[in-house]
């Protein structure tokens, strides 16, 4: 780009442009949901029968037969048509970021020479969409790269456009998963049916246990002008080099701040077509970073909240281009400031209520929310490294651990009150009942202002999993990730935890039942005080998880590591935590994955990682000798003009004391395109010796090791040329350009 493209690019950025304010008369909880066929659809457009049939697959998994889908896909076809839709599509989620679409129209012939609009059961059942060329890890060789698309009755099918969207489960021909979403269901199933064994210990009528996600999306919006003069945000959504802006978040006055009207009149374009396809938006604001904001609907059930995570991303990207941005959901799109995270919020509930509120008004209560506290910290204490192999990625690693982000070492925090009730516990001897009081009211002394209930939990902003009252929230997942891949993890691990804590207490009841000691006639079932003694192992044997202290400070890095946690910081290395021996128990006990499918995701994860530094490696190394280094010394070139031009004019004492500035410029100059040009060489040399290396694994950790870092290094010397290159000459949008305009 010439300089004074630049120019025109930046200038169009500034130009108003009109905002678009969508209007509308009706009201969210009439239009919510408006394009999908849930509950109240059903009702209306399938037969009595069909509709009582579909409950029950729904409700209670039990399997669709072709009779009842024919039946359904007749109504959906109806209902459907009426909104002018023409195709359908399954909409599965491969092992890459994002979603997959295949459009087939609703037409066949119909035998006299034209055509019918035509959608049966088989076609919103199953499909083949081949779709070989989608990662699988070696599970499908080319000669068998069949994959199948299945319904997941359980995420109702939506409309965007002309498209039916049905959401499917997407396995190989010979079974093994090759999507997030079949795992996501069998973690799903296994934490119900362990949570529930479990949470019967406390309540007679507990049938199931159902996981909950509320995430919290953040996300970043740049002029689209701008966006397109930027190849490396284009093509890695991040940009590789850039000087800091002199101003960015140092005066916190972006967060929480007023929404500008351009970026409001984005939103709500975004929440009324997010809240038709029923996606329960809540909450927006600013976040901390300039032209940083999120987006957190109200939680749901687990598969639906990811599908509806995934729905959203697409649509925000769709929505932000017509409004003349680019929404960019990486997570370090810009180094110096802030980068995005999507918080996880993870909580059980039962089909009588939630599990992890407490505490309660009987002991069992309390017993029942210290049960499911204790062994949900066993599942993340014995599965930390997993679990941090699960949010990893070449892209999240830019905001792990850098004082912003969680750090790269997975420890939970739990408020000084549930702190409290655990060592409570843990040295109580048998007799003792624990007390804790509800919610405490603080009376805040400012007139009109009503008293606050306040949470029993405090904030600890740098824990990656931390309790917040009736919830953890895992802070770790990436803004871009799918939170299935987080999701899977936690739910099996947290199944494997509640399964081996039952297999203890009814162990230790059939002890106790002998002991004269523990009956019920004096009070102290055995059950009772099963539960209370493996619960105190328990206590004892996640200590090391249990952090409430600073997660940034440099003794938690030491003091993790002697606790034994997991503080690997390269990507390539945490990804084999799938491969770990007691990860591969882990998933196959739970029956969520066997060991070729995780081997086939390690992989998978290895690869991604490998080409995504490749890509960012080769366009940092055009944008260096292309635009950089030329533009470095045409300025130089100016500037010995300039030069010689005084040396002309003044007597060389004279001219000696005036070039001194300009010299120094120069000489600077040299200094940083030499090592900018020799350094992009060695990128390269890099690359190479990597390419050639035939193991997925070695090649992900050289990519990790040889040739990421020198990305660093060298961009280091390119912003030092911005600050010395001409304004004017400067090709790239600079940092204030992209995070001012809004
Ligand atoms: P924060 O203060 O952490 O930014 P937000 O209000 O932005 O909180 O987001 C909190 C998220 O947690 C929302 O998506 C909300 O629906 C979700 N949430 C609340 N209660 C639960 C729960 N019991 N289980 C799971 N998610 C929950
Ligand atoms: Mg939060």
């Amino acid at each position: 780009m010439s300089s004074t493209l630049r120019f025109q690019v930046v200038g169009e950025a500034f130009k108003k442009r009109p905002i678009e304010v969508p209007n509308r008369e009706d009201r969210p909880s009439e239009f919510f949901a408006k394009y999908v066929f849930n509950r109240q659809k059903m009702f209306k457009y399938l037969p009595a029968n069909v509709y009582e049939r579909m409950l029950d697959v729904m409700e209670n998994g039990v399997q669709l037969d072709l009779h009842t889908a024919d039946a359904v896909a007749a109504g959906m076809k109806r209902w459907a048509m009426e909104l002018g839709v023409t195709h359908c599509t399954h909409w599965f989620q491969p092992l890459t970021e994002g979603t997959a679409e295949k459009h087939d129209g609703f037409v066949e012939h119909d035998g006299k020479g034209g055509m019918i609009e035509e959608f049966t059961g088989k076609a919103l059942v199953q499909q083949e969409p081949d779709a070989s060329s989608f990662p699988s890890g070696g599970i499908r060789s080319t000669f068998e790269a069949r994959g199948y698309s299945a319904w997941d009755p359980a995420s109702p099918v939506f409309v965007v456009g002309d498209t039916l969207m049905i959401p499917t489960v997407f396995i190989s021909y010979t079974g093994e998963a090759l999507d997030y979403k079949a795992p996501l269901k069998k973690s799903l199933k296994a934490v119900d049916k362990a949570a529930t064994a479990v949470a019967q210990y406390f309540y007679d009528d507990v049938t199931k246990v159902v996981s909950n996600l509320g995430w919290e999306q953040e996300y970043f919006l740049v002029d689209e002008d701008l966006y397109a003069a930027r190849p490396d945000l284009l093509m890695t959504g991040r940009t590789l080099m850039g000087h800091d802006s002199a101003k960015n978040q140092q005066m916190d006055d972006h967060y929480f701040g007023s929404i500008p009207r351009r970026v409001a009149a984005f939103m709500k374009d975004l929440e009324i077509q997010a809240l038709e396809l029923g996606i329960p938006c809540k909450t927006r604001h600013n976040e901390v970073a300039p032209n940083q904001f999120e987006l957190a609907p109200i939680f749901e059930e687990t598969n639906l909240a990811v599908d509806h995570n995934m729905l959203l991303m697409s649509l925000m990207r769709d929505v932000a281009r017509k409004h003349g941005f680019r929404c960019l959901l990486h997570e370090k799109p810009f180094a110096g400031i802030n980068g995005s995270g999507k918080h996880c919020n993870w909580s059980l509930s039962t089909n009588t209520g939630v599990l992890l509120h407490g505490p309660g008004k009987t002991p069992m209560d309390n017993l029942r929310f210290i049960t499911f506290i204790v062994e949900t910290l066993m599942a993340v204490y014995r599965h930390n490294g997993l679990l941090k192999g699960s949010i990893i990625s070449a892209t999240n690693a830019h905001r792990l651990g850098a004082h912003e982000a969680p750090p790269a070492i997975i420890s939970s925090f739990l408020g000084k009150q549930l702190t409290d009730l655990l060592s409570a516990l843990e040295e109580s001897d048998d007799n003792q009942l624990f007390n804790l009081k509800g919610k405490k009211a603080l009376s805040l002394d400012i007139p009109q202002i009503p008293e606050l209930l306040l949470d029993n939990t405090d904030r600890n902003r740098t824990s990656p999993f931390a309790f917040t009252g009736n919830r953890f929230e895992f802070r770790a997942v990436g803004s871009q990730a799918n939170c299935a891949a987080a999701m899977i993890v936690l739910n099996t691990a947290v199944a494997e935890a509640l399964t081996n804590f039952k297999e203890r207490v009814e162990k230790r009841i059939s002890e106790y039942a002998d002991n004269s000691e523990y009956s019920e006639a004096k009070g102290h079932s055995p059950k009772y005080h099963a539960i209370v003694s493996v619960l105190r192992e328990d206590i004892k044997a996640c200590k090391p998880i249990h952090f409430e202290g600073n997660g940034y400070s440099d003794e938690w890095k030491e003091e993790a590591a002697r606790r034994g946690l997991d503080v690997e910081q390269s990507a390539p290395k945490m990804f084999m935590q799938y491969m770990a021996p007691s990860s591969i128990e882990m998933f196959e006990k739970m029956a969520v994955l066997n060991e070729g499918e995780l081997k086939a995701r390690t992989e998978i994860k290895l690869e991604t990682y490998t080409k995504k530094i490749q890509i960012e490696a080769r366009i940092f190394g055009d944008l260096c000798l292309n635009h950089i280094i030329p533009v470095a010394t045409r300025y130089q070139s100016q500037l010995i003009d300039n030069v010689h031009k005084v040396s002309d004019i003044f007597s060389s004492e004279e001219a000696h004391q005036l070039n001194h500035n300009n010299l120094k410029l120069i000489k600077q100059i040299s200094e940083h395109s030499t090592f900018i040009t020799e350094n992009v060489e060695r990128l390269t040399d890099a690359r190479r010796v990597a390419n050639r290396i035939e193991d997925i694994e070695e090649k992900a950790i050289a990519y990790h090791d040889t040739v990421a870092p020198l990305l660093e290094e060298i961009r280091y010397h390119v912003d030092k040329l911005e600050l010395i290159v001409d304004d004017e000459l400067w090709p790239l949008p600079k940092y204030r350009e992209m995070l001012f305009i809004r």
